[in-house]
């Protein structure tokens, strides 16, 4: 989706691709890593001969043919790219540190796209899901069924975690209730998930399920409940989004100690300037 809207060539496109594969378990993958970009033209579509499924009969989901009467290939880019989802399978990690690079190095952009395209992207979205709502009911009975306990308990998160406001609230709540700062606002909460691109700033797990529904954990990286006068309570630049594995593990731990815990001494410097990175932009934008 963003290869698409900001002109990159195919090959990076197919880095998205697996970039949306490192966000989604397996048996999401199809879906999801093609939802997104579907939802983003309004052009005829074209049933793939492999896959069969349809898509946008674009140069964005077929390569180029010169050869075939609609100047496009009969297979969709995604049967194309079947040996770059094999090599994502065998070479994980190396793929999700990559991806990593390239967002980073991308990350002005990419959020830059999300910006100015906000409101087309959720008049897409809605539009995508009214015309395949049995579709996505079918699918949603399915995974419904063959996940009901691990739903469960993210329903009871998801509660927790919605509305978004209101989760930045609660969090204030908590702040005043220990006479800490509490100024954290919904404003902040919302940036700072579009600053990590909806993912989970530590371990890169996606913050949204397939319906774009956001579930992250709004975390105190210096915890709340850190006795020290030096807590700096519920403000932006001490709130951090989590997945919940993070927020699970994290606890009320301080961050380079649970850090340190979770994945060596080596990777703790590397995130905690990641959130210190993030830590003085939000600091920036409390200042405007
Ligand atoms: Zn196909
Ligand atoms: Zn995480």
């Amino acid at each position: 989706m963003i290869a698409s809207a900001i002109g990159l060539c195919y090959t990076e496109s197919i880095r998205e691709i697996s970039y949306e594969a490192m966000m989604m378990d397996t048996q999401r993958w199809e879906i999801v890593s093609w939802l997104e970009p579907w939802l983003y033209t309004r052009e005829a579509l074209k049933r793939c001969s492999r896959c069969k499924q349809e898509w946008p009969a674009t140069a964005e989901y077929f390569h180029r043919k010169k050869t075939s009467t609609d100047g496009l290939d009969s297979g969709c880019k995604k049967c194309a790219a079947e040996p770059a989802r094999e090599y994502y399978e065998a070479n994980r990690e190396k793929v999700v540190e990559s991806n990593r690079e390239y967002r980073e190095a991308n990350r002005e952009q990419i959020a830059e796209h999300k910006r100015a395209n906000r409101e087309h992207i959720a008049e897409r979205k809605r539009e995508y899901r009214e015309a395949n709502r049995e579709q996505i009911a079918e699918y949603d009975r399915q995974y419904r069924e063959a996940n009901r306990e691990q739903i469960a308990e993210t329903d009871r998160q998801y509660r927790e975690a919605n509305p978004e406001r209101g989760r930045a609230a609660s969090a204030r709540r908590r702040a005043r209730q220990r006479g800490l700062p509490d100024t954290f606002t919904g404003e902040q909460w919302i940036q700072c998930l579009e600053y990590f691109n909806y993912c989970c700033p530590v371990c890169d797990n996606q913050l949204r399920d397939l319906f774009g529904n956001v579930k992250p954990h709004a975390d105190h990286w210096i915890a709340i409940s850190y006795e020290g006068d030096d807590n700096p309570g519920t403000v932006a630049t001490n709130m951090i989004c989590l997945c919940n594995d993070c927020n699970q593990s994290k606890w009320a731990t301080m961050p380079d100690e649970w850090l340190k815990q979770k994945f060596g001494t080596r990777k703790v410097k590397q995130i905690s300037a990641r959130i210190a990175v993030y830590f003085e932009w939000t600091t920036a934008q409390c200042r405007e």
